[in-house]
């Protein structure tokens, strides 16, 4: 079968791909249809954190796909709610919208604010990402995602990312939420200042409206912390969650605190897929198999190292953790390079790669991929 012949007829072509078919996973590697082995260093996006065909992870997930599947929120499944104990230890939100990906966290969060509020406008910055329907993209910044689907939600304003003045014009009485990314990750992995952060949650005892965290990519370890927020010391009212949940396994969360689950009423939303027991159980095991092999902590070593070492060859290398984003010239052409040397990459821009492998990579790995790297950059 050729399988890039036949997708250029079978699925939208709304994807820009690389040349390469995908087969099976182990760990940190990839195996293509020929078998040739690749490093992975995009993790699908930074989803896969505890390492492709993790053994724990199949055995526990086989477990509850022999048992029971799903069968929606009409009733009570006991996944669902260990998942709900287990994510108000590790994110001291207080409660735990399901739902099944990261754009759907987001559409659940702005839905919430807009009920807990009874306010109608969000603010948004800059080069920030919150995903594709239509409510996360009036929230998403670039023209070109969101234009051609106008009318989206209003009112919306962007404010620069990283600048108080200009987030003290762009909020009001009349906000509902502001939205932001901790560390933007599609743009190319941007950390917010510490300032800008203590300014949001300052102008929120002001003018009442909810802080919505998107830690959709910096959660479950990725940044070297359970999540993002614990290295600004900050405790939003809505946090949404989504890529490396299920460690790969379709799952996605809108947590929220009390006091926006207090004006949340029957029918307010609702998923049927969400929550399900095959996916609670996939987060379920994710959390645990980061806590067990203590994968948080790998994550901030690894990534202090790896960014070590990336420096010896990159003048701009940016991030926290295992989300690292490197400054070069001709992205595109290095991705390929790359991937004909064994090494997946992914460029955000022209002009920047981003770094997510799996939390469990080990020193051996980063050697090699700054091997390679070094290879076609030098
Ligand atoms: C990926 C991402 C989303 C969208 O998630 P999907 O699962 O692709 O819908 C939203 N917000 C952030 C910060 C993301 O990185």
């Amino acid at each position: 079968m050729d399988c890039i012949e036949k997708e250029k007829k079978l699925i939208p072509q709304v994807y820009r791909r690389q040349n390469v078919v995908f087969e099976r996973g182990e760990g940190c590697y990839l195996f293509d249809t020929s078998g040739k082995r690749y490093l992975d260093l995009v993790a699908g996006i930074a989803t896969v954190a505890i390492g492709h065909s993790n053994p724990e992870f199949i055995a526990r997930v086989g477990e509850q796909l022999k048992k029971l599947v799903h069968v929606s929120n009409l009733y009570y499944t006991v996944p669902q709610i260990e998942l709900a104990e287990k994510l108000r230890k590790i994110t001291e939100m207080d409660r735990f919208f399901f739902c099944n990906s990261g754009t759907e966290a987001v559409e659940a969060s702005l839905k919430f604010a807009r009920k807990a509020t009874g306010r109608k406008k969000f603010v948004a910055f800059t080069n920030c990402f919150h995903g594709r329907t239509m409510g996360a993209l009036s929230v998403t910044y670039k023209e070109k995602f969101r234009k051609p689907f106008e009318p989206l939600v209003q009112p919306v304003e962007f404010a620069k990312f990283n600048d108080v003045q200009d987030l003290e014009r762009k909020v009001d009485g009349n906000t509902a939420a502001v939205i932001l990314e901790l560390i933007q990750g599609e743009a190319g992995v941007y950390p917010a200042d510490t300032d800008f952060i203590k300014a949001i949650f300052e102008l929120k005892e002001k003018y009442g409206y909810l802080v919505i965290i998107d830690e959709v990519q910096t959660g479950f370890g990725r940044t070297g912390r359970w999540f993002a927020k614990e290295h600004y010391g900050v405790e939003p009212d809505i946090m949404a969650m989504a890529k490396a949940m299920g460690s790969g396994f379709p799952i996605g969360c809108s947590a929220i605190s009390e006091e926006v689950a207090g004006r949340l009423e029957r029918g307010d939303h609702g998923s049927t897929f969400g929550g399900n027991p095959l996916a609670c159980a996939a987060s379920l095991a994710t959390i645990e198999i980061i806590e067990k092999h203590k994968l948080v902590e790998n994550s901030e070593k690894m990534g202090e190292y790896f960014m070590r070492r990336l420096k010896e060859i990159f003048s701009e290398v940016r991030g926290r953790g295992l989300m690292i984003g490197v400054r070069v010239q001709n992205a595109e052409e290095i991705v390929k390079r790359a991937l004909e040397r064994g090494l997946v990459l992914n460029a955000t821009s022209e002009d920047n790669l981003r770094l997510v492998p799996p939390l469990v990579i080990g020193k051996a790995e980063v050697d090699l991929a700054v091997e390679i790297l070094a290879e076609i950059h030098g």
